[in-house]
């Protein structure tokens, strides 16, 4: 199939492109679009078959079920039996990059939650992705749009490397603000639980909810084991065809180490403003100044520009799995397959 690409650019252009796409997702047709987090894949979120499309597009095991996006916090009455918590939640962080599991009404088909009795839901704030769950009048279930096992994409581009041919439209907002995958909470009788890190951290919904847990998962791959609470956690993820080597070092025995191990056709990954200390080297950039913000947006597209450029290895420090940190190490620890270097004494 021929996929549409379209560049978003705010003028009168745009309102027939909403309108195409939105006719495409009430067809049951997939349609990528921007959030403030990743590219989603879009698809009615009402429809079964449509649901498939998902799955086959991406390649995605089917007991890993979708995010249902909704333009407004509220529309989660219409897919999800809505607990108060949801509610305060909202108010503080919707729209935003916070994902909220909650038991699911009958509309949503059984194909979009792989099968489980919740629903995960999230209302984006990336415009472009509200205007179109509105002009659709649908909710969206979207997953990340990349094929399964790939690093998240964060421009249109990688959404068109991974599924050019496979869907039926791309619509193209420029690079993602944030970079990595919403945080995803799952709310119960007795609390609040983190089944996967992102901008709203631990600090953020404890402020809002009282306690609130990380999954072991979160920081020990192996934790998910076989019956994880998100069966997304199970799946090896966002690991690019270079090796991922993470270093657990202060930083100046990381330069240290570093230096001394790599190879040609090996690369480093530090922010520019340490880019000076490996000259000789293939540096790739974390962002213009050590930060978790610029990281985290700089992540998953130097994964994948490691890949275009053909490294074999790819060496980078291991944040701390702390606040703002907790995301990137999150989905480093899982593109590196969970092994560390440790350099640094061990407590
Ligand atoms: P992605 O679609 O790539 O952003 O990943 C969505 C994540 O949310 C995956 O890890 C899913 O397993 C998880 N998820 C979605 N719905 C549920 C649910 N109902 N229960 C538990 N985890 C969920
Ligand atoms: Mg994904």
């Amino acid at each position: 199939m021929e996929t549409e690409l379209y560049t978003l650019d705010d003028t009168e252009t745009d309102d027939a492109v909403f309108a195409r796409a939105a006719a495409l997702l009430r067809a049951g047709e997939l349609v990528a679009f921007p959030t403030e987090t990743v590219y989603g894949l879009g698809a009615s979120a009402l429809d079964a078959d449509a649901a498939r499309r998902i799955y086959e597009a991406k390649g995605r095991p089917s007991d890993n079920p979708l995010i249902v996006h909704i333009a407004d916090p509220a529309e989660a009455d219409a897919v999800a039996y809505v607990p108060y918590a949801y509610r305060r939640l909202a108010a503080r962080f919707m729209p935003g990059p916070l994902t909220v599991i909650m038991p699911k009404r009958a509309c949503i088909p059984d194909g979009v939650t792989g099968g489980l009795d919740t629903v995960a839901v999230r209302c984006p704030s990336h415009p472009a992705a509200r205007r179109l769950i509105e002009t659709a009048e649908l909710p969206i279930a979207a997953p990340s749009a990349n094929r399964s096992g790939s690093p998240s994409p964060t421009t249109a581009q990688h959404v068109l490397r991974d599924l050019g041919g496979r869907i039926r439209m791309i619509l193209d907002g420029g690079p993602c603000e944030i970079g990595l995958e919403s945080t995803v909470i799952r709310l119960t009788e007795s609390g609040c639980e983190i089944l996967r890190p992102g901008a709203v951290t631990e600090r953020m919904l404890a402020d809002v909810l009282g306690e609130v847990t990380v999954a072991r998962a979160v920081t020990d791959p192996g934790a998910a084991g076989e019956h994880p609470q998100s069966p997304g956690m199970k799946y090896k993820h966002y690991a690019p065809a270079a090796q991922v080597v993470l270093i657990d070092a202060v930083p100046t025995l990381f330069t240290e180490y570093v230096r001394a191990v790599i190879r040609p056709g090996e690369a480093v990954a530090v922010p520019d403003d340490e880019a000076a200390l490996y000259d000789g080297c293939s540096v790739l950039s974390l962002g213009q100044t050590h930060s978790a913000a610029e990281a985290s947006h700089a992540l998953f597209s130097l994964l994948r520009e490691a890949d275009i450029r053909g490294y074999s290895r790819l060496y980078i420090a291991l944040p701390p799995p702390t606040g703002e940190y907790l995301a990137l190490y999150n989905r480093l620890i899982r593109a590196a397959g969970g092994r560390v270097v440790r350099l640094n004494p061990q407590p």
